[in-house]
Formats: C-alpha cells, sequence, structure tokens
C-alpha cells in the first residue's frame, strides 16, 4: 500500500520508539496523530517534529489503558484528520520486578497499559477502518512475551497477549481488508532500557549490540506497507530470541 497522504495513529508517539515510528511515517507523506499519556510540551515537541516532514500532527492526551480517555482521543482524532487507515499500538510500560517481590497493582498496571491499552485503541479506531474496508495495524509486542523473561513477569505476559490479541484481530477483520502485525523488539537503547547498557543479557545478543529506534520504526513502516502479511509477529531483536 502505498502511505502517502493517509492518517496513521501512534500511541506513546512522543519519544523512544513511537517518536521515530511517527517520523518514518512522516518522512512517507503520512499525517499522525501522536497519542501520548506525558506533559503537553514534550507532545508538543514531537508534533514540530514531525510535522518538519510537511505532513499534520496534532497531539492527544490519552491514557490508552482508560477506555473512556481512547474514546474522547478518538472522537477528536476523528474531527481533525476525518479517516485513519493506520494504527501502531506503541504504548508501553514496565514495572519490573522478580515475581516473588511484585507487587499486584504492578502486575495490573503493566497488563492495563501494554495489553487492555492494545485492546482499548484497537477497538476504537477499527471501528474507523472497517467503515472504508480498509486498515493495517501494528502492535509493539517484544521478545520478552515470546520467550519469557525473569523479572517481567508481568511485562512478560502483557507482551505475549499482545500475541494473541494480533493474531485474534488479524482473523476478525481480515475479511473487512484490514491487516493485523506484530513487531516484537529485543533490547532497544530508550529510556525504558537505559540501565541495560552493561547488563551480561547484552553480551548474548547474537550481532553483538542493542538496536536503535530506526530498526524497529523500518519493521512498522514495513508491516503497515504490506497488503499481504498478517497476523505476523517480526523479530527486530539482532537475533536473541531466535
Ligand atoms: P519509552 O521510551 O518508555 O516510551 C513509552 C511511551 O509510551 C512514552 O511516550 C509514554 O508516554 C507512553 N505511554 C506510557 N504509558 C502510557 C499510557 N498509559 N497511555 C498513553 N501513552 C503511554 O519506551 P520505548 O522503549 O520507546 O518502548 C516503546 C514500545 O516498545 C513499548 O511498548 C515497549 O514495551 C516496547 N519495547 C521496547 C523495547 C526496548 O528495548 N526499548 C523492547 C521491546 C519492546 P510518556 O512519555 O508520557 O511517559
Amino acid at each position: 500500500m502505498d502511505l502517502k497522504g493517509k492518517n496513521a495513529v501512534v500511541t506513546g508517539a512522543s519519544r523512544g520508539i513511537g517518536l521515530q515510528i511517527a517520523k518514518d511515517l512522516a518522512q512517507k507523506g503520512v499525517n499522525v496523530a501522536i497519542v501520548d499519556i506525558g506533559p503537553a510540551e514534550v507532545a508538543q515537541a514531537a508534533v514540530e517534529a514531525v510535522s518538519a516532514y510537511g505532513v499534520t500532527a496534532h497531539s492527544y492526551s490519552c491514557d490508552v489503558s482508560k477506555g473512556e480517555s481512547v474514546k474522547d482521543a478518538v472522537a477528536a482524532i476523528r474531527k481533525d484528520f476525518g479517516t485513519v487507515e493506520l494504527l501502531v499500538n506503541n504504548a508501553g510500560i514496565t514495572r519490573d520486578n522478580l515475581m516473588s517481590f511484585m507487587k499486584e497493582e504492578d502486575f495490573e498496571a503493566v497488563i492495563a497499559v501494554n495489553l487492555k491499552g492494545v485492546f482499548n485503541m484497537t477497538k476504537a479506531i477499527s471501528g474507523l477502518m472497517i467503515r472504508q474496508k480498509l486498515g493495517r495495524i501494528v502492535n509493539i509486542s517484544s521478545v520478552s512475551g515470546l520467550m519469557g523473561n525473569a523479572g517481567q513477569v508481568n511485562y512478560a505476559a502483557s507482551k505475549a497477549g499482545v500475541v494473541g490479541l494480533t493474531k485474534s484481530v488479524a482473523r476478525e477483520l481480515a475479511s473487512r481488508g484490514i491487516t493485523c502485525n506484530a513487531v516484537a523488539p529485543g533490547f532497544i537503547e530508550t529510556a525504558m532500557t537505559k540501565d541495560l547498557d552493561n547488563s551480561p543479557l547484552v553480551a548474548t545478543i547474537p550481532l553483538g549490540h542493542m538496536g536503535q529506534v530506526e530498526d524497529v520504526a523500518q519493521a512498522v513502516v514495513f508491516l503497515l506497507s504490506s497488503d499481504y502479511i498478517t497476523g505476523e509477529v517480526l523479530r527486530v531483536d539482532g537475533g536473541i530470541a531466535m
């Protein structure tokens, strides 16, 4: 699919991987709705970085874990953009700890943002896509969801859930011209992994180094452009989960 002139919603797009996805889409001529929970100044800086490519960009303050917040944001996006053809569910959090020490609220918070957030946003945006019989959805999972990770039972469960959700949505919406895929990054240099540089885990990456946000964004844009890939999980992980 030619992405030029299409409208995209990218969650968690004011920094990290999401911001890079938004910029790569803008470079292809895609207008971007930046959905984020954080401070308005950070979102405004992202809007400026994205609109520098000559496309339309707006930001929407939204907590993806809350259905009402998502409904309000999607109503505002619909008003500003009319239609949405592309959705990237990228917003995510970690609350790592060994299971014995993990608090129930930290388990619930991670599932709420990383998994329920994907459900909330996909449900709301796919309504628009079904009407136009066209849509491309990419969800950001993680290699933790594919192979597990000590200290991340909440995060790994949420990201494994994203894989199941992705394949179910792919099956449900295929007849409506909508594809749904996931990207499973390994260790990517962002604020989320700032303490990992010297971790022994990094030494186990076959390619020998952490990935960059550009590596993930490239895979997302590829899947958004494809007409015949659905229900796929594409690892971008330097080989760690092969
Ligand atoms: P990041 O730098 O921490 O950025 C996360 C983004 O999600 C931020 O913009 C954040 O907003 C937003 N966000 C958090 N909670 C939200 C909520 N309730 N509603 C709306 N937005 C929310 O993380 P990242 O490293 O770019 O990660 C992006 C995605 O890739 C996540 O799903 C993550 O799990 C996944 N991933 C990352 C790695 C990695 O190595 N970095 C590996 C595998 C998977 P604020 O700016 O307001 O906090």
